[in-house]
């Protein structure tokens, strides 16, 4: 194995420290305490462990966290309410709707319902339209988390290839945005893209956002490309039981990359670290204070 790996876990600790420090500035001298508002409707049970993971970790920073738990048949009236009433409360300074939502309710109409000056998910339709013109946006945490290891680790992007595998809404699109901001030459791939190996190897940066355990071999890795690997995927262990793997091959890929993320500890960690910067930051700009610095795009 040659490639460094990329300690996402480390460095989310040190976002979340960068994030405490800026709380307790915040109440120190401003008197404001930053709100995290979480939506969970339903009993999904990974969504169950996601958000008492957000609430969990938005005290330890030192927030106010508010859970909004809603019964799986609850109405999209009684949802927009919930949100307008969210949109309202001055001590709510970022809402979170987790998804997937049960099938009768409206994501798009969900979550564009929500404040984007409050959307600290950057799902809503002004984020998106925002970031994508290069403007000051509320950013996805995945792909924010993502742009924040590469950015350590390369310092200047500019200039560099970089293959983006998967264009969803929530990871490939805006990670592209991201790269492009950077001035990265940026290559989106997708489920129909014809010799995906062939473009991978051209790319200084991969970004694997597929959902496919493993896809991504070592043959396809240009030698001393960064590979950020967002893939979380559970597999059958052979001697039973299961693990946690990439979208990457992690083995044959760390052998030929200058620098890899694994999984679980590369972006996962980063996620639930870059929802917190975002609330901060959400809080900043609603009180017209300064930003932290390195916690935004
Ligand atoms: P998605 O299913 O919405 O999108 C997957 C994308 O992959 C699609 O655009 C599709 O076109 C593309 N794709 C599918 N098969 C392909 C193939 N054979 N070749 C090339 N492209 C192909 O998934 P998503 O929400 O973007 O998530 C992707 C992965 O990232 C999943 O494993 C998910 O669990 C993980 N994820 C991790 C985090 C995190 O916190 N680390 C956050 C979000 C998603």
């Amino acid at each position: 194995m040659s490639a460094l790996i990329i300690n996402g876990k480390a460095f989310a600790a040190s976002v979340r420290e960068k994030v405490a420090e800026h709380v307790a500035r915040l109440k120190n001298e401003h008197g404001i305490t930053p709100g995290l508002a979480v939506v969970l409707v339903g009993e999904d049970p990974a969504s169950q462990v996601y958000v008492r993971s957000k609430g969990k970790q938005t005290v330890e920073v030192g927030m106010n966290s508010y859970a909004h738990k809603l019964d799986a048949s609850t109405s999209e009236d009684a949802l927009l309410g919930l949100i307008e009433k969210l949109n309202n409360d001055p001590v709510v300074h970022g809402i979170l709707v987790q998804l997937p939502l049960p099938k009768h309710l409206d994501e798009d109409l969900v979550i564009n319902s929500i404040d984007p000056a409050k959307d600290v998910d950057g799902f809503h339709i002004s984020n998106v339209g925002l970031l994508g013109t290069g403007q000051k946006s509320m950013v996805p945490c995945t792909p924010l988390g993502s742009l924040m290891l590469l950015r350590d680790h390369h310092r200047s992007l500019s200039g560099m290839d970089a293959v983006v595998i998967g264009r969803s809404n929530i990871v490939g699109k805006p990670m592209a945005q991201l790269l492009l901001g950077d001035s990265c030459t940026v290559t989106i791939t997708h489920s129909r893209t014809k010799d995906l190996p062939d473009l991978v190897r051209r790319a200084d940066i991969v970004i694997a956002a597929v959902g496919r355990p493993e896809m991504v071999l070592g043959d396809w890795i240009k030698p001393g490309a960064t590979v950020i690997d967002v893939g979380i995927n559970r597999i059958d262990k052979p001697e039973g039981g299961t693990r946690l793997v990439g979208d990457v091959d992690f083995e044959s890929c760390a052998a030929v990359a200058g620098a890899i993320t694994p999984v679980p500890g590369g972006v996962g960690p980063m996620t639930i670290a870059c929802l917190l910067a975002n609330t901060v930051t959400a809080c900043c700009r609603a009180n017209g204070l300064e930003e932290p610095d390195g916690l935004s795009a």
